[in-house]
């Protein structure tokens, strides 16, 4: 039984939110499983909570007042719940949080112990925490400073943990953290120490490796990759900036040059790898001839899809001593035609795949009368719904592209 200052948690239900990243939803998960081991129910839909948890992010200054509307809203869903409060906003702004109306706890973490998690999402993926926090210090980032200095858990449990997850229906595991490729700072071990022995991990069928770091993305990993029967030919790697200059005023560790023999490398090795970018727009010092130099860089990049953000002022970090600032205006240009390139990039790379045989793992969710799934190398597709396909690999060839949703259509 839980007690703070008199509110006993036992026999209580509660409703849980997440913002944020994939680490977030995995630690909500695990948080839930614990407390439901508490005897804490999760409310049903419609149903008044007892307890209301608050996952929060801090990414960006749109995410701090993300945050602050969901605890609002959510405290008017549930006006009599006792309010918890955790996540990133809690550990870098706990005075803002801890002032707002209706918050009754913050929970901070412990920012030098690593808890391992894996949760299920929505769809029909595990997300398996294998790292967390930080130490490389970008100029325009804070998540060091939220989920502090990088750890991990042991290959041997985390091994387990998707042995588990496998046995209890889990066809697919992503592999999440912070920086993944910076993996086994508390245990001497090795990322490919640990890809190595989850490769052997019989009950689980799909492996993803979320977001890595460039140049901790080594040839040794590719190549593994490249062999494995469980690792999907799919990559996200943060560019962050497609000029020198930038990279540089954001003290990341590569070049323009070294990330685009690292692209080269996957398509040569692994030709239908889908491989997603993140770029971030209006960095302070992003003059417009450095935006023109990464267009053109990213132009003849070899990638399938960009994800971009837009640069967002931090409190606390190195980047607001950085001149020219970028106005909101600007950097919406500047993001509107990036997407238009992303676009672009995501229908020549899905038109490339026409004629290929792959293995589809459709998930529950129902649209209309449709279901969906991707691909190992995150090619979605569309079929007609049949609750003999959730959570099933299948093996389909794609020869129906619809351009105006980007994806495959399978009849
Ligand atoms: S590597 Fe990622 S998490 Fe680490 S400081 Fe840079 S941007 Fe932030």
């Amino acid at each position: 039984m839980i007690m703070i200052d008199n509110f006993i948690f036992q026999n209580k239900k509660a409703v849980y939110y997440t913002l944020g990243c994939k680490l977030n939803f995995a630690e909500t998960s695990t948080l839930g499983k614990y407390l439901s081991e508490q005897g804490i129910q999760k409310a049903g839909a419609g149903e008044k909570a007892d307890i209301c948890i608050v996952n929060t992010c801090s990414v960006t200054e749109l995410a701090d007042k993300k945050c602050r509307q969901a605890i609002r809203r959510i405290k008017k869903q549930h006006p009599d719940a006792f309010m918890i409060v955790t996540g990133c906003y809690t550990q870098l702004k706990p005075e803002e949080v801890r002032q707002m109306e209706g918050v009754d706890l913050i929970l901070e973490k412990d920012l030098t112990k690593f808890v391992p998690s894996c949760s299920q999402d929505d769809r029909t993926r595990h997300f398996l925490k294998v790292q967390d926090g930080c130490d490389y210090y970008c100029t325009y980032c804070t998540i060091p400073f939220a989920r502090g200095r990088s750890r991990n858990g042991k290959i041997e449990d985390l091994v387990q943990m998707a042995e588990t997850a496998g046995k209890e229906g889990g066809k697919e595991i992503v592999l999440t953290g912070v920086n993944i490729g910076d993996f086994g700072k508390t245990t001497g071990e090795t990322f490919f120490d640990l890809i190595q022995a989850l490769d052997k991990a019989e009950s689980i069928e799909r492996f993803r490796i979320s977001s890595i770091e460039p140049n901790l993305l080594t040839d040794k990993i590719l190549e593994f990759v490249a062999h494995s029967q469980r690792f999907a030919p799919h990559f996200h790697i943060p560019l962050q900036a497609g000029s020198n200059e930038v990279l540089k005023l954001m003290h990341r560790k590569y070049t323009t040059e070294f990330f685009q023999s690292k692209l080269e490398k996957i398509k040569t090795i692994l030709p239908n790898a889908f491989i997603g970018v993140d770029v971030i727009v209006g960095m302070r010092g992003e003059t417009p001839a450095y935006f023109e130099d990464a267009k053109r860089f990213l132009e003849a990049l070899p990638f399938s899809q960009l994800h971009v953000f837009s640069y967002s002022e931090r409190p606390g970090t190195m980047a607001l001593k950085i001149e020219p600032v970028v106005s909101p205006k600007e950097k919406q240009e500047r993001s509107k035609q990036l997407l238009e390139l992303s676009d672009r990039k995501l229908k020549e790379f899905y038109r490339s795949q026409a004629g290929t045989t792959h293995q589809v793992l459709f998930e529950h969710t129902k649209r209309g009368d449709k279901m969906h799934g991707f691909t190992e190398n995150y090619v979605k597709v569309e079929a007609d719904y049949s609750t003999g396909w959730i959570n099933k690999l299948t093996t389909i060839t794609l020869n129906n592209f619809d351009e105006e949703t980007n994806c495959y259509r399978h009849s």
